[in-house]
C-alpha cells in the first residue's frame, strides 16, 4: 500500500457498542485456556490469583475451561466474585491478572483471562445455574444503601451468610456506574440483569426507585435493620465553572455518557475537546470518536507522566486517533449559541502540591484557542457529603468515608461502607471492599448476638 494511504483517514473507528473484548467461541476458549501454565501450588499461589482483588482462583477456573467444564469454571468464579460477569468485561486486567501472567516473562502474550472469565459466566447465565449455597436464615436484617457494584456484591455475600438483606437503590435500574458510566464498548447493560437475578434467587430483596434521601428515612432504616452497608458511590461531576458554560455543546462527562448509554447519543460535531487526564477523560474521548467526531483533543494541565489515567488506556486512546495537548489550562468557552472554541493558556509545572504532583502555574500571554463544537468536562466526581453528614459518628477524609480496611467498619459501629464512597475506583475494588465489609459486619453482629 502506498505510504500516503496509511494515515489516520484509513483508521477504522469501531461502533459505539462494538465490544473491545468480544466473546470467545467454545473452541477458542479451550485453546486459550490450554495456554495457561497452571502455576501456583501448595506453597505459593499463582501471580494472577494474587493480583485479583476479588481473589478469584484463576488457574482453577481456566483449568476447568480447558477440561471442557465451563459450568465448574463459573462456580469457581462466582464463589469469589458474584459480579464475575461484569468484572470479566470491565476489569483493568492489563494491570491485574493478565498483567502478572508469567507468560510475560517468556515474551509471550498473557492468557486472555478476562475473556475466559466472560466465557464461563456467560455459559452459567445461559443455563440459569444457581450460583452459591445460602446459609439458613440467621434472623438478622441488613439494609444496603446503593445498588451499584459495591451494594450488589455486599448484598449477595450477606445473603450467602443467611442475612435478610434489602437493597435500596435511588434509580429504577441496578448497576450504578457500571450501568450508566462505564464505556459501552466494554459493558452496556449485560450481564447486570442476570447478576441481579442471581442475587434475587439467593434471597436479596430489591427496592428500586427508593432513594434514602432524608435524615428521617435513614433513622427509619436504623430502627428496622440490625446494620447498614453504605454503598452510595460518588455523586455527579465536580462543579468547575467556566465562562461560556451555558453554550450548546458543553457537557459534564457523566451526563454525556449516560445519554449515550441510554439511547440518546449526543450530537458532537467534528471537533471535540475533552478536559481532564483520568480514565473518564480517555473514555469520553474514545466515545466522541465513535459518535463521529474527526478530531478529538484531550486538554490536560500537566504532562503525560502525571496523568491519573492507566497508561494502557492512554495508549488505546492514542491508537484510535485521540490527540493530547499537555500543559494546557482551559480558561473559557467561546461561541455565540453553540461552542466554537475553547480558550486555553499554557502552564508550567511548579513545586509539588498536596497531591504530591507538581502544581500547574499559568503563563500569562500564552493564550490560544482550540476550535471545538463540543467540550466535555471530565474532571472527577463529587463526594455525597450531604447524605453522609446524616450518619452520626461517620468520619470523612477528602469526602470519602473512613473505614477500617479489614472490616469496612465506619466511625459508627452499625455502619459499614464499601466501593467508591470508601475510596475505591474500580468495580473489582468495590467487590473487594464489599467482601471485607460483609466479613466485618458479620463478626460485629455475631459478637452482639453472642453477648
Ligand atoms: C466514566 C467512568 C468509567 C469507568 N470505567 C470503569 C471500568 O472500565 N472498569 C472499572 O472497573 N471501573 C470503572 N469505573 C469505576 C466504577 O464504575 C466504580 O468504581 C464502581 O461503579 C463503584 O461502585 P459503587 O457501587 O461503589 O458506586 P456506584 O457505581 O456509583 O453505585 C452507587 C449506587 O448508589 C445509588 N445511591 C446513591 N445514593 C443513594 C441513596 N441515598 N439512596 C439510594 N441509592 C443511592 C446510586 O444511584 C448508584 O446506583 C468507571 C467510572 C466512571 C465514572
Amino acid at each position: 500500500m502506498p505510504e500516503n494511504l496509511t494515515g489516520p483517514t484509513l483508521r477504522r473507528i469501531p461502533g459505539l457498542f462494538e465490544e473491545v473484548k468480544p466473546p470467545l467461541g467454545d473452541l477458542e476458549a479451550v485453546v486459550e485456556a490450554e495456554r495457561c501454565l497452571r502455576c501456583g501450588g501448595p506453597y505459593a499461589s499463582a501471580p494472577c490469583l494474587r493480583a485479583c482483588p476479588a481473589e478469584v482462583d484463576v488457574p482453577a477456573f481456566v483449568g476447568a475451561i480447558a477440561e471442557g467444564d465451563p459450568g465448574r469454571a463459573a462456580a469457581v468464579i462466582l464463589e469469589a466474585n458474584l459480579l464475575g460477569g461484569t468484572c470479566a468485561r470491565v476489569c483493568p486486567t492489563e494491570i491485574l491478572c493478565e498483567g502478572s501472567c508469567v507468560l510475560h516473562h517468556e515474551g509471550r502474550r498473557p492468557v486472555d483471562i478476562g475473556r475466559l472469565q466472560r466465557y464461563a459466566t456467560d455459559f452459567a447465565f445461559g443455563l440459569g445455574l444457581k450460583p452459591r449455597k445460602v446459609a439458613r436464615p440467621n434472623g438478622l436484617r441488613v439494609a444496603v444503601i446503593g445498588g451499584g457494584p459495591a451494594g450488589l456484591a455486599a448484598s449477595g455475600e450477606l445473603a450467602a451468610l443467611g442475612y435478610d438483606v434489602t437493597v435500596f437503590e435511588a434509580r429504577r435500574e441496578p448497576g450504578g456506574l457500571a450501568r450508566f458510566a462505564i464505556a459501552p464498548y466494554r459493558q452496556n447493560v449485560e450481564p447486570i440483569p442476570q447478576e441481579v437475578e442471581l442475587l434475587h434467587r439467593m434471597g436479596v430483596h430489591f427496592r428500586f426507585g427508593k432513594p434514602i434521601d432524608t435524615p428521617e428515612k435513614l433513622r427509619d432504616l436504623e430502627a428496622h435493620f440490625d446494620a447498614v452497608v453504605l454503598a452510595v458511590g460518588l455523586g455527579q461531576d465536580v462543579e468547575v465553572k467556566y465562562e461560556g458554560d451555558e453554550l450548546e455543546g458543553v457537557w459534564d462527562s457523566l451526563v454525556f455518557i449516560e445519554a449515550l448509554k441510554t439511547g440518546q447519543p449526543p450530537k458532537v460535531g467534528e471537533r471535540v475537546a475533552v478536559i481532564g487526564g483520568g480514565n473518564t477523560a480517555m473514555d469520553v474521548a474514545r466515545e466522541a470518536l465513535r459518535l463521529g467526531a474527526t478530531e478529538v483533543t484531550v486538554l490536560y494541565r500537566r504532562t503525560e507522566a502525571e496523568m491519573p489515567a492507566f497508561p494502557h488506556e492512554v495508549a488505546e486512546a492514542r491508537q484510535e486517533g485521540v490527540h493530547f495537548q499537555w500543559l494546557t489550562l482551559p480558561i473559557r468557552f467561546l461561541g455565540r449559541y453553540r461552542l466554537e472554541a475553547v480558550e486555553c493558556q499554557y502552564v508550567r509545572l511548579g513545586e509539588p502540591d498536596a497531591s504530591g504532583r507538581r502544581r500547574p502555574e499559568p503563563v500569562s500571554g500564552t493564550e490560544f484557542r482550540v476550535p471545538a463544537d463540543t467540550v466535555i468536562k471530565a474532571i472527577g466526581q463529587r463526594p455525597r457529603q450531604e447524605f453522609l453528614a446524616w450518619v452520626e459518628g461517620l468520619k470523612l477524609s477528602g469526602g470519602k468515608v473512613e473505614v477500617d480496611p479489614a472490616t469496612g467498619q465506619t466511625g459508627n459501629p452499625r455502619y459499614f461502607a464499601a466501593g467508591d464512597a470508601a475510596g475505591g475506583a474500580t468495580v473489582v475494588q468495590a467487590v473487594q471492599s464489599a467482601k471485607a465489609a460483609v466479613r466485618g459486619l458479620d463478626a460485629y453482629l455475631r459478637q452482639g448476638v453472642g453477648a
